[in-house]
């Protein structure tokens, strides 16, 4: 398990972290939380309506209107020619169906204008920024949705950034305090190495939902504290008094404070 260093964020250290300090975060987190293995999913343009599907909905809600929205038209082809209530009518138990409903419509529809058909397989082929910039085009699709269909169904090294994964970024510093969560996304494929991007994503997502949590975080247990400017910022005195103790133990020129534990998830999954 890789040690880490005390903390010390220098006066007039860079505002961000580098390259080689967000590595070593995706693998501490990594072996904090992983490992994780890349499962195939959907197929993209399925990819991208079950992400319509899931905005603002829990996963569970999104699955249900992905399956019922299957069973009812079995094919997307099908689903692009339908009429919005009734599409509306399938979807339902994933909520919001009056506004998923003509956006799911109106997407696959865009597609086949653009590409002929709804096979999108042939994004695989392309340099990341064209993929990018090809999805962008769709109405509705962002960075995070382009990221997501790119990343999770065709394997692709594309960032998609969610709430978790951007709060921790920011605490960390790996962006900066006034970067937007649109922006974060071009800003980390150039920091995180491609072989490296599906890592990132899985262990800071479950680092935002177990530790770095959007309220009270639990920075005493957090395996990348050491590496964390916020840090200090969230604990209790006596959870300060308690670290520099610990600091003051260890050793000069050793590796750092002992990894403190973190409580293993119960499961692990690819969620977003
Ligand atoms: S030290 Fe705290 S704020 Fe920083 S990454 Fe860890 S949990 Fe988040």
């Amino acid at each position: 398990m890789e040690t880490m260093p005390k903390t010390n964020v220098k006066k007039g250290a860079p505002r961000t972290k580098s390259k080689a300090d967000i590595a070593r975060t995706i693998r501490i987190m990594t072996e904090q939380y992983g490992p994780f293995s890349q499962e195939p999913r959907l197929p993209p343009t399925d990819e991208m309506v079950f992400t319509i599907l899931s905005q603002h909905t829990s996963d569970i809600n999104s699955s249900r209107a992905y399956r019922r929205l299957m069973d009812r038209f079995v094919t997307l082809e099908e689903v692009a020619a339908a009429e919005i209530p009734e599409i509306e009518m399938a979807i339902a138990p994933g909520g919001l169906a009056k506004i998923k409903a003509p956006r799911i419509k109106e997407v696959l529809n865009k597609v086949l204008e653009l590409n002929g058909s709804l096979d999108l397989s042939f994004l695989r082929e392309m340099p990341l920024g064209e993929a990018k910039a090809w999805l962008r085009r769709l109405p509705g699709i962002g960075p995070k949705s382009a990221g997501i269909v790119l990343s999770f169904s065709l394997g692709m090294p594309a960032m998609a950034i969610d709430t978790h994964i951007y709060r921790v970024c920011q605490r960390l510093g790996v962006i900066g305090p006034k970067v937007s969560a649109d922006k974060a996304h071009d800003i980390l494929e150039e920091k995180v190495e491609p072989e490296e991007v599906f890592n990132f994503h899985i262990s800071y997502i479950n680092h935002g939902r177990q530790v770095c949590r959007a309220q009270r975080p639990l920075c005493p247990e957090c395996v990348v504290g050491g590496l964390c400017p916020s840090r200090k910022k969230f604990m209790t005195k006596a959870d300060l008094a308690k670290l520099a103790a610990e600091e003051a133990r260890t050793p000069a020129g050793s590796g750092g404070a002992p990894m403190p534990h973190v409580p293993q998830p119960e499961t692990q999954t690819n969620k977003r």
